[in-house]
């Protein structure tokens, strides 16, 4: 596998949408993908490996693919989910399990080279708006070419969403009392600087998610000193980035298909019990995990204080810590972690609610990110707006008044993309049923004794709640009570019931 992604990675030019190619004489597209993250990148294989023949684009506002991984370029930046996972099924990852984001944007390359995708990508083209005519049973999405400053029409059977759940644009920043008095400078790691030195700079971030536990290490030692200054802690899992059980399937010559999905079943068998051990035994499994980090953080450090979160395991995904690398910073005095409110900004650094005052001249605001409905896309339908917080999923993926449309959200605890390649199972087979029975239109629907269903949080809070969707829960699609309107988060019960779901049973309604 290839390091160097910047070597592979084709650009724009590939190809923009000429006129006439896009314009609104120009003959309806299939598919149109939003989005030339992973989740586009992976909906684009599958319909070229599945529907051959199938006449799609992947819309993608950036100049080149990976989204996510394009966005974030903070010191150390690397996947917390292994890479058996997070990478597709159908593409062997081959690295150590926690990658850096170059590492998966050469994987990315690598599948857009070897799909012969690059000349459906079309880059520098954003999605402003999505409307959809009974009358065509089409979407027309308003298309602005950013390189060119044009605007055009382009038309499209069916609205492959995979535009992700954040905005690339403006990350998330609390705002504290006296932010505008701070001397120093105030950073984001989703828009971190180019021209930022930390060589002798006291450094604070602000968070305790994996972005921050990423970060400080990889500053730590580079800086006077790097403090994670945390509200409250987060659960950590270590250990050696590497897989035992690949390093033994490699010295045994398998072939990487083989191993690839022997690690994935194994990576899955393991999470499917710490899952269950989160559920049935939550205080042995929390023991275990604090035992862990007292390890790897030595006796100097007040793991009770500073590591023991208030939230059950697994109600968040456990973040990994490769080697140790944020305990190992921690023991050698280059970082330090400080658990404590925020009272305000001063000159100097921050006033905690301790009173105490934490000086800096750098803080980072790993603080989160806000989130995007469909990439904040305005939707109609015969000129009626969606107001998505009014519609309800069906099995998470499509939604009652939306037509011709499916959205890949996928897992947050397990890694994302396990949920790309089986909703692209699904689109697939779903385009081939409508094909195969001659339908153009279909939308979920609610039958009869659905109608007075009670309706739920797109993400149930109790089992999973990050800041992002607690703030804009409001704004997210609504799941049911029962199948197939649930929205389960559980790539165990998914990978059961997607492929079986019964697309005769009423729920979904083909014209
Ligand atoms: C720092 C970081 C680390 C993460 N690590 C992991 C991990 O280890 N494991 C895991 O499972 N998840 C992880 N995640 C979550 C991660 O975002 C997803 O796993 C995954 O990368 C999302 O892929 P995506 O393609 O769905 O969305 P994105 O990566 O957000 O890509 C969406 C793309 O759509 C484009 N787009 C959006 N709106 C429009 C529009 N209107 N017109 C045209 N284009 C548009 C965007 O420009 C973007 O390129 C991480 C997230 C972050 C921020």
């Amino acid at each position: 596998m290839t390091t160097d992604a910047t070597a592979e990675r084709p650009r724009a030019d590939a190809g923009p949408a000429s006129q006439a190619e896009s314009g609104a004489d120009a003959a309806p597209l299939d598919v149109l993908v939003v989005g030339a993250g992973i989740s586009g990148i992976g909906a684009a294989w599958h319909l070229h490996a599945q529907r051959p023949g199938t006449r799609f684009l992947v819309l993608e506002s950036k100049d080149t693919f990976g989204g996510t991984w394009v966005t974030h370029r903070y010191p150390g930046i690397r996947s917390d989910s292994d890479l058996y996972t997070f990478g597709y099924r159908f593409k062997p990852w081959m690295g150590k399990p926690i990658a850096t984001a170059e590492e998966i944007l050469s994987y990315l390359g690598e599948v857009i080279e070897e799909g012969g995708l690059a000349p459906r990508i079309r880059y520098r083209h954003a999605i402003e708006r999505a409307s959809w005519s009974e009358a065509r049973r089409l979407w027309t999405v308003a298309v602005h070419r950013l390189d060119t400053g044009e605007r055009f029409e382009l038309s499209a059977r069916f609205l492959w969403m995979c535009q992700g759940y954040y905005r690339h644009e403006g990350a998330y920043v609390p705002s504290w009392p006296g932010m505008a008095d701070f001397r120093g400078r105030i950073v984001h790691p989703q828009h971190w600087p180019d021209d930022l030195d930390l060589a002798g700079k006291r450094v604070v971030v602000i968070g305790s998610g994996a972005t921050a536990a990423t970060l400080v290490p990889a500053i730590a030692g580079r800086c006077a000193h790097v403090t994670m200054l945390q509200r409250s802690p987060t659960w950590f899992i270590t250990g050696r980035n590497a897989n035992a059980l690949a390093d033994t399937l490699r010295e045994l010559d398998l072939p990487p298909e083989w191993i690839h999905e022997i690690v994935r079943r194994k990576i899955l068998f393991d999470q499917k019990q710490l899952q269950r051990r989160s559920k049935e035994d939550p205080h042995g499994l929390a023991r275990e995990l604090l035992a862990n980090v007292r390890a790897q953080a030595g006796p100097d450090v007040d793991v009770d204080r500073h590591f023991t979160p208030r939230y059950r395991p697994w109600q968040q995904r456990i973040a990994f810590v490769p080697d140790g690398d944020l305990f190992a910073a921690v023991r050698a005095g280059t970082a330090s972690v400080v658990t404590d409110g925020i009272e305000r900004f001063v000159a100097g650094g921050i006033e905690l609610t301790s009173g105490e005052v934490l000086e800096a001249d750098v803080i980072v605001t790993a603080t989160g990110f806000e989130l995007s409905v469909m990439g904040d896309i305005p939707f109609d339908v015969d000129g009626r707006p969606v107001d998505f917080s009014r519609t309800v999923g069906w099995r998470g993926l499509m939604f009652t008044g939306v037509p011709n449309m499916a959205w890949v959200f996928g897992y947050f605890r397990a890694a994302w993309t396990l949920r790309v390649d089986i909703v692209a199972d699904f689109v697939c087979r779903l385009l081939a049923h409508m094909e195969a029975s001659g339908a153009t239109r279909v939308e979920p629907r609610l039958r009869e004794a659905e109608r007075d269903m009670p309706l739920r949080p797109w993400v149930d809070e109790e089992n999973f709640n990050p800041g992002y969707l607690q703030r804009g829960m409001d704004r997210l699609p609504r799941q049911g009570d029962r199948m197939p309107w649930l929205h389960t988060q559980d790539f165990h019960l998914d990978r059961e019931d997607l492929p079986a779901a019964d697309l005769d049973d009423g729920s979904l309604a083909f014209d």
